[in-house]
């Protein structure tokens, strides 16, 4: 029996075909169980921050869990306090601010739903997300995610959400009193790290406070340091009512918040949330620990600096295959002239070099934010390679056409995702 029998029979048919096994990680790196070594430019979705078994992150696991794990949210915790107060300074709360554990993206945005809901109660039954943007896989989140393929096998949604394009014209015309919350992922990663328009931000702002609407960003993929600042909402210099993360604040740890801005943060009340795990002492102690070492090392400039010079490098490299990047620091999305990203994070793969296709015509490249010149260099040589195995399989001459025959390398590689 080999592993993918194993996959294949006792884990759940909702993820693909696993694309290998891995056995351990180190640094940018990881090893399968033939010991081979890959470069990782994924670091799990965006999540491992500081890369693979890191002495903080594993430090803080073995001390917190020989200290205190888990005592339920009758009680409170120093860790879980720490933690709060912590992202309360990064994401400039000021002394009104609060924050709401769970364990997941999802989780955090049901929060953000829930508390959607108490701001806009029956007087305002809509809410208003963005058509292509991502807030996860539960029920809730699910209705907030205005990708109709993945709805459809689970209709009826949560009533009330309504899918609008990521414009402020759009925004503009379906803005009224009976909206109570606006959902803005601000890069769209999963749809392929889509841009919003220029001022988009500023204008959903102000347009959401003329109305009364909460503004809640979904920083679950762009926040803790990721983009170059510690959430991307600060790069355009707004306050937003509420923003939820998880990814990346826990380095590999399973954690997730909603953090409420100003008089949002007074919307719960006893009995309306909770969580038997969430925010408890082991979570909360290794997430603070990851974004202390972040700080430290100055990370999220690093995340600002390494990803213009990974954006310069793709730019020089020899092929006819990209298209320009988009996104912002180390979260990066290489746009691809043909659908063929799947046969290129395959060519990777076999280059030993793990990437991501959020789609046929992207490469998604979320590394951990420590990588340096070494990395950088390495990733480069061996894309290089991986583009070159699918020109040449194709045989790609000097001059893109359109109707490349994408099937052509696909036929017999396993689909990610
Ligand atoms: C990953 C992600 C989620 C869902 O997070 P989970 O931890 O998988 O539940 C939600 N929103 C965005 C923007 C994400 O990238």
């Amino acid at each position: 029996m080999t592993w993918q029998d194993d996959a294949g029979r006792d884990l759940v048919r909702s993820f693909g075909d696993r694309m290998a096994l891995f056995v351990r990680g180190e640094g940018a790196y990881l090893w399968d169980a033939d010991d081979r070594r890959y470069l990782d430019f994924l670091a799990g979705i965006a999540v491992n921050s500081l890369g693979h078994a890191h002495p903080a992150f594993v430090e803080a696991i073995a001390g917190q869990a020989a200290t205190l794990a888990h005592v339920s949210n009758y009680f409170a915790t120093l860790p879980q306090l720490e933690l709060a107060g912590r992202l309360k300074r990064l994401s400039g709360t000021g002394d009104s601010g609060r924050v709401y554990f769970g364990n997941s993206g999802a989780e955090a945005n049901e929060a953000a739903f829930k508390l959607a809901r108490l701001h806009g109660g029956t007087e305002r039954p809509r809410i208003l997300a963005l058509t292509d943007a991502f807030h996860g896989r539960t029920m809730g989140t699910l209705a907030l995610t205005g990708k109709p393929h993945m709805q459809e096998p689970f209709l009826p949604m949560t009533p009330g959400v309504e899918f609008i394009d990521s414009t402020i014209e759009a925004l503009e015309a379906a803005l009224d009193e009976r909206v109570s919350a606006l959902f803005v992922e601000p890069i769209k990663g999963e749809a392929g790290v889509i841009d919003l328009p220029d001022g988009y931000l500023r204008a959903a702002r102000e347009l959401t406070e003329r109305h009364g609407v909460l503004l809640i960003l979904d920083e679950i993929q762009t926040g803790a340091g990721r983009t170059g600042e510690w959430f991307a909402f600060q790069h355009a210099g707004i306050t937003p009512d509420a923003i939820t993360v998880a990814k990346g604040i826990g380095g590999g740890f399973p954690i997730g918040a909603l953090i409420t801005f100003g008089a949002a943060s007074d919307l719960f009340y006893p009995g309306t949330h909770g969580s038997t795990f969430g925010g408890n002492a082991l979570g909360t102690a290794v997430s603070s620990a990851v974004l202390a070492e972040i700080e430290r090392e100055d990370l999220v400039r690093n995340a600002a600096e390494r990803g213009e010079q990974l954006r310069a490098a793709i730019a020089a490299i020899d092929t006819t295959l990209i298209d320009g990047c988009r996104g912002q620091g180390l979260l990066i999305g290489i746009g691809l002239r043909h659908p063929l990203a799947k046969a290129v994070v395959a060519a990777a793969q076999e280059h030993g070099l793990i990437i991501n296709a959020p789609n046929e015509q992207t490469i998604r490249l979320v590394p951990a934010l420590n990588i340096g010149d070494v990395e950088i260099d390495e990733f480069i040589s061996l894309f290089t390679a991986a583009l070159h195995t699918v020109e040449h399989a194709l045989l790609l001459d000097a001059t893109p056409t359109e109707d490349v025959p994408a099937g052509a390398v696909l036929s017999d590689r396993r689909e990610s995702e």
